[in-house]
């Protein structure tokens, strides 16, 4: 997978769990398996809220009614929700996001953006695996450079795939899609552009802006335009500010205190750029040592200032080393090392389009003529 056409290789996710709470009646129930599960309301009105992949054969769909699924499905299991169950599920999933994205936009309790850094088709790899490993649900992946490709992405990538959309193909992709695909457009708008002649989104393409904007209204009809070209924003909404922000590293053998220092120095490196990534200052550093003996100490000390800078946050560790580990009786060799912030605040200092997206700085002509959603939050008045 090619690099660099992501911002700053950052890239956004849309993970979005299969089936969701069938899945997880089927996790619990595992002679459910292979079985078309019905998960809805059981009274006259009821609803279907989700379905298994084999219901769905049958052509039952959520938001259908309960009566016309099991017309169409009478050998399905009907089964009530459980909430709270789909709920403690959805923290585990959750909290392995966590571990991976620099920040999370939750879109339901099965799905969410993530913005994540590096190599991104390897972390949807990374965090795919690590959901079904660890919690025993399917998760698909989409993921590209902004929230629209992501979004279609993941439609492409269910059930339990990853599917990734190189910015530079993204309209060739997204040529033959379904108008309907745009994130969006409802069936509402979907009715109405296909009476226009847009079916596909490549149909749209080959419009012009001004008459979708015609159409549509001017902020509607930009954005569509946008969107079928594949553009969008780049950066999450709402996000989640996480509690506080760790590394940490077990060496494969025990190293020396003399080595400590320069450990330190990566561990405060990596700390540093998810902070910046996270754009969160935190306001005390926690340093974490484990002995070969597995005796682990933790020791903290505050940072009026907030911590953000790899310089700063090194010297405040391998202060609290100095003070509080070369001075004490200790075993001079050590198995793990960590580093750990909390008490994060939005770094308010710094506007983010003015650290990752200098296109966007006020005096640049253009700030005016991008979508609003892509601008982002803190831009100075
Ligand atoms: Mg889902």
């Amino acid at each position: 997978m090619e690099k660099g056409t992501g911002f700053m290789d950052r890239w956004i996710l849309l993970c979005d769990l299969d089936a969701f709470f069938a899945a997880v009646e089927v996790l619990d129930q595992p002679h459910l398996k292979g079985k078309p599960v019905i998960v809805g309301g059981m009274g006259p009105r009821g609803v279907v809220a989700t379905c298994s992949y084999e219901a769905r054969a049958a052509g039952v769909h959520s938001a259908m009614s309960t009566a016309k699924a099991r017309e169409l499905c009478p050998q399905g299991v009907f089964l009530p929700p459980r909430p709270q169950r789909y709920r403690e599920k959805s923290q585990e999933v959750f909290a392995i996001f966590r571990r991976f994205a620099l920040m999370i936009e939750p879109r339901s309790i099965d799905e969410a953006y993530l913005e994540v850094d590096g190599d991104g088709p390897e972390m949807a790899k990374a965090i795919q695996e690590a959901v079904v490993r660890e919690t025993g649900l399917s998760l698909a992946i989409g993921g590209g450079a902004n929230k629209v490709v992501a979004k279609i992405a993941s439609q492409l990538a269910k059930p339990g795939g990853i599917f990734w959309i190189p910015q530079e193909k993204a309209a060739e992709i997204l040529a033959p899609l379904p108008a309907g695909m745009l994130p969006g457009v409802g069936p509402k708008t979907e009715a109405l552009l296909r009476k226009e002649g847009y079916a596909t989104i490549g149909d749209l393409q080959k419009a012009s802006r001004e008459r979708l904007q015609a159409l549509l209204g001017e902020r509607a009809g930009q954005s569509l335009w946008e969107k079928a070209a594949g553009q969008g924003p780049e950066f999450l909404d709402a996000p989640v500010p996480p509690k506080s922000v760790s590394v940490e590293e077990t060496f494969p053998f025990d190293i020396p205190y003399s080595q400590v220092p320069s450990e330190l120095r990566k561990l405060s490196r990596q700390l540093a750029k998810r902070l910046q990534g996270r754009r969160v200052k935190g306001h005390t550093l926690a340093l974490k040592i484990r002995f070969p003996s597995f005796q682990t100490l933790t020791r903290q000390t505050a940072s009026p200032q907030g911590l953000q800078d790899e310089e700063e946050i090194f010297s405040l560790a391998r202060r609290l080393f100095e003070i509080h580990m070369v001075r004490g009786q200790y075993p001079r060799r050590v198995r793990l090392l960590g580093l750990r912030v909390n008490q994060l605040k939005k770094d308010e200092g710094k506007g983010r389009q003015l650290t990752f997206f200098p296109l966007l700085r006020p005096d640049d002509p253009f700030a005016g003529a991008l979508p609003e959603e892509s601008r982002g939050e803190g831009f100075p008045p």
